[in-house]
């Protein structure tokens, strides 16, 4: 069901060069291959905003558990009365570790502004509003910068001691980064497959002699909270024919449909607004998806389907054709079937047409093979160090009393092996390339904008009429 974008390899190149040269000198000066923090987010919005105040308003549409500030910058053409305009949005970064989904949100609003005198650029703002909310997840964001974390921050007690994140990872050894821990001795570098995990990085805040069991993450997915279909995985889905739907929803799927403070305010936000298309963007694979995610195709009932399939077709090309890389396309639920998505509930609710972009898979194909779907970069190389038990009590950890998850202390000459991942080690960098990977998102999203002519206007269900 995976659909491939037939690849012209002559014409496909990896230098595809940025085209920011264009963009007008009041558009504040961003470097797109470094990873920004939130607030360093937040202050690039507030200056693209002011730079552009004509055509721009920057609002928040609600706040996380940790009361940061959802942003919303919308952008249009204010002398155009709404009514005439058509409403298209685009949501990164609802999954906290995916920051380069956040970038790409970010850049394609800096990219409409600092272009908006060009006439590719006006006719869009004459006759769309394009919303950019640039990170759903932005507790999750920030937590990233100590180690990859998809949910959000949702108060948690992993370890049942009473005090949420009791026992947050915490980089001891000073590498700047969060290592994996295993058992073993100097002279034995261990395997990590079927291995167990000694515990993570950490100084054991909460004395309980395990190192890193209560970290600062929720173990909430967000895009399987929405309220549509929410944990949809019962006796009947188990022994249905179609696969187990929702399976991979219902462990992470949160106390309650729509129960986290960043959807609702998603929701609110498109029950509010009239959008006609829409984008949420992610990393992990290099591909468009869209709905349904939690059934297969059924040709009798779902005719907008192909028509989202076509557009899907079209953004991976231009994704495509912009940055070398190569993207697919297919229906969310033969990428894997899971429920409660966005792009299911704003879809199923509202008529929304919702696409899923992943616009980053992190390493090299084999032998630089487009249809692998890689983004071509050089990761840092996974690292392995040994500590004894007394380099571990230089460093403040009570070795007397340090046991593993199930309660087995270290063995006399055994110490820990600490291993890093790359991932452990680009928590504070962007990827190479990610100027052409922005760009390229910009492309796809284009395409998604101009499949919705203006005027049309998306159809309200006749409940939401109040
Ligand atoms: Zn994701």
């Amino acid at each position: 069901m995976k659909k491939w974008i037939a690849a012209s390899l002559a014409a496909l190149s990896l230098m595809a060069a940025p085209l920011a040269a264009s963009a007008s000198e009041a558009a504040p000066a961003i470097d797109w291959n470094t990873r920004y923090t939130y607030a360093e987010l937040e202050g690039q919005l507030t200056d693209i905003s002011a730079s552009y105040d004509d055509i721009t308003t920057l609002y928040p549409i609600g706040h996380t558990w940790q009361e940061r500030a959802l942003w919303c910058m919308e952008i249009t053409n204010y002398d155009v009365p709404a009514e005439e305009k058509t409403g298209v949005a685009v949501f990164g970064n609802i999954h906290g570790g995916e920051r380069e989904s956040g970038a790409c949100a970010m850049y394609f609003a800096w990219w409409l502004t600092a272009n908006s005198d060009t006439e590719r650029v006006s006719e869009i703002l004459d006759n769309y509003i394009v919303y950019v909310i640039p990170v759903i997840n932005p507790d999750g964001y920030e937590q990233s910068f100590v180690y990859n974390n998809r949910p959000n921050l949702r108060p948690n007690d992993a370890n049942g001691d009473g005090v949420a994140f009791s026992d947050p990872y915490t980089d001891i050894d000073g590498d700047g980064y969060i290592a994996t821990l295993y058992r073993g001795t100097a002279d034995a570098q261990p395997e990590r497959r079927g291995n167990p995990v000694f515990g993570m990085e950490s100084c054991d805040w909460d004395k309980n002699g395990i190192l890193g069991d209560d970290p600062r993450t929720s173990g909430i997915d967000m895009n399987r909270t929405f309220d549509y279909q929410w944990k949809r995985f019962d006796i009947e889905t188990v022994n249905s024919e179609e696969g187990v739907i929702g399976a991979n929803a219902y462990g992470n799927g949160g106390p309650a449909a729509a129960s986290e403070p960043e959807v609702q305010a998603v929701q609110n936000f498109l029950l509010s607004h009239s959008v006609d298309a829409l984008a949420t963007l992610h990393t992990g694979i290099q591909c468009v998806l869209y709905p349904w995610c939690y059934r297969p195709y059924n040709e009798e009932i779902d005719t907008d389907l192909v028509y989202m399939d076509d557009v899907a077709s079209r953004m991976a090309a231009a994704f495509q054709e912009t940055t070398g890389r190569g993207f697919y396309y297919m229906q969310s639920y033969y990428d894997y079937p899971t429920s409660a998505e966005l792009i299911d509930w704003s879809y199923g609710r509202l008529n929304i047409y919702s696409y899923t972009i992943e616009v980053y898979n992190g390493g090299k194909s084999a032998d630089g093979n487009i249809e692998d779907c890689k983004w071509e970069n050089t990761l840092p190389e996974e690292t392995w160090v040994f500590y004894s038990q007394d380099d571990l009590a230089a460093m403040g950890i009570d070795t007397a009393n340090l046991t593993d998850r199930t309660g087995e202390p270290l063995k006399e000459g055994e110490g820990l092996w600490f291993y890093t991942s790359a991932t452990a080690q680009m928590v504070d960098k962007a990827p190479e390339g990610q100027d052409v990977m922005v760009e390229g998102c910009k492309d796809a999203l284009l395409v998604m904008i101009d499949s919705v002519p203006y005027g049309e206007g998306y159809t309200k269900p006749e409940y939401l009429n109040w």
